[in-house]
């Protein structure tokens, strides 16, 4: 990033300015001014870091389990990042829950669902989903970004690499240096985040104005409080006792954070949050396998997220959740959040699931639906927050949070 002594025009800040001026313009100009003017400035961002994405996973995965070495070693790595993510995403669902049956987001309503249809999602057999971890095709799985695949060849083909000895090293040499370029191409990329940004909220401002979110602003104040309370009562007590200032570690995250934000998308805020958390100190084998793998399975937002989504579509049709219901919240919410892919709205598609699950009419879906945009802001804040410090507790763990630090010369 751009190193600059002023405070005020650093990068993060002008990030700031460009969320600022969207907000602003958004209210004044016309959705259609914004639809053919703005979003292409905010399209243009996201593919723009979506871009960087699968060749700097690829490099630096196998790069960093070539530096590994040791089988025992990635396996408690891996163990250690799952235990991580499926305690923070229970955590997670439950606060949601809580959360919602005392603010009772629902009751009250009286809100038209006539015309409104969803169609439920299936959720595909479990053995599926372990089998398809496995790509047939590697060069496919990298074609289409299936991050679970790309994650598993890379490892394998890493892990082999180490194997062989110094006759590979020439590889391992290569791949680190492709994930120093790539990281330097996301530096260059972030240039023009400020600009992206004010597009994406501009664009969000006009279509999802104050009018659309008034019904249904105790649901989103709800999603707020229980994401509130969850970061107060989990991450930031991580990051204590984790050894790391609270002040640090919010500066530290700050631009994923805004890219989440305001692209909906952790996905999109991949790239960005691999760098912040080596900077922050993370070993880069650790935030290297963490933090794709976290893309995909670890949504602590979007768990609370359905936790809440079930009170309030609950109350709307006048169900009462008995204990046992939300007891199958938790559960089903916790694989649809794990299921849910890291772009803007899957959160909402993988509600159904649970709605089914308890016997919610699915016509609730299509009610959220008209604010979702605001609650996916919510959700992925948290979604890519939860994946750099599962990084951070993990490189903790495993005694090596801080000891190599991001190189200063990967820095534009
Ligand atoms: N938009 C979210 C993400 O990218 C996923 C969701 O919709 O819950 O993390």
């Amino acid at each position: 990033m751009a190193k600059t002594k002023n405070f005020w025009v650093s990068l993060p800040m002008q990030m700031l300015y460009g969320l600022v001026l969207g907000v602003i313009v958004g209210t004044v100009v016309s959705t259609d001014f914004a639809t053919t003017w703005l979003k292409p400035l905010g399209d243009l961002f996201i593919r723009l870091i979506r871009m960087v994405v699968v060749p700097l996973v690829i490099a630096t995965l196998i790069a960093g389990s070539a530096g590994l070495g040791d089988a025992s070693k990635i396996g408690a790595i891996a163990l250690k990042t799952i235990i991580v993510f499926a305690v923070t995403t229970a955590i997670a669902v439950t606060i949601g829950l809580i959360v919602a049956n005392f603010m009772d987001p629902g009751t009250g309503l009286t809100l038209s669902t006539e015309g409104l249809k969803a169609t439920a999602k299936q959720a595909p057999p479990i053995s599926q989903v372990l089998t398809e971890i496995v790509p047939i095709n590697p060069i496919e799985a990298f074609g289409k970004g299936n991050m679970l695949q790309v994650i598993f060849f890379s490892i394998f083909f890493g892990f082999c690499i180490s194997l062989m000895g110094g006759r590979a090293q020439i590889l391992t040499d290569f791949f680190q240096v492709v994930g120093d370029v790539m990281i330097r191409m996301t530096n260059y990329v972030m240039l023009y985040a400020p600009i992206g940004v004010f597009g994406l909220i501009a664009f969000t401002v006009t279509k999802h104005g104050l009018a659309v979110l008034l019904p249904l602003g105790k649901l989103i104040l709800t999603a707020l409080v229980a994401t509130i309370i969850f970061i107060c009562v989990t991450y930031l007590p991580l990051v204590k006792i984790i050894g790391l200032k609270i002040g640090y570690y919010l500066r530290g995250a700050f631009e994923p954070w805004i890219i989440a934000f305001t692209t909906c998308s952790s996905a999109a805020a991949l790239a960005v949050n691999l760098e912040a958390s080596q900077k922050m100190g993370a070993s880069k084998a650790i935030a290297s396998f963490a933090i794709p793998l976290g893309n995909t399975i670890n949504m602590n937002g979007t768990s609370i997220y359905m936790g809440v989504c079930a009170v309030f579509a609950s109350q709307v049709y006048g169900m009462d959740l008995t204990f046992a219901q939300q007891a199958e919240v938790v559960l089903t919410g916790v694989l649809a959040a794990v299921g849910t892919a890291g772009v803007p709205g899957a959160g909402l598609i993988m509600t159904t699931l649970v709605f089914t699950q308890v016997g919610i009419p699915l016509e609730a879906v299509a009610l959220i639906a008209g604010i979702d945009r605001i609650l996916d802001m919510i959700r992925t804040s948290v979604n890519v927050l939860g994946d750099s410090l599962t990084a951070l507790v993990v490189s903790k763990w495993e005694g090596m949070l801080g000891k190599e630090k991001l190189d200063a010369d990967t820095q534009i």
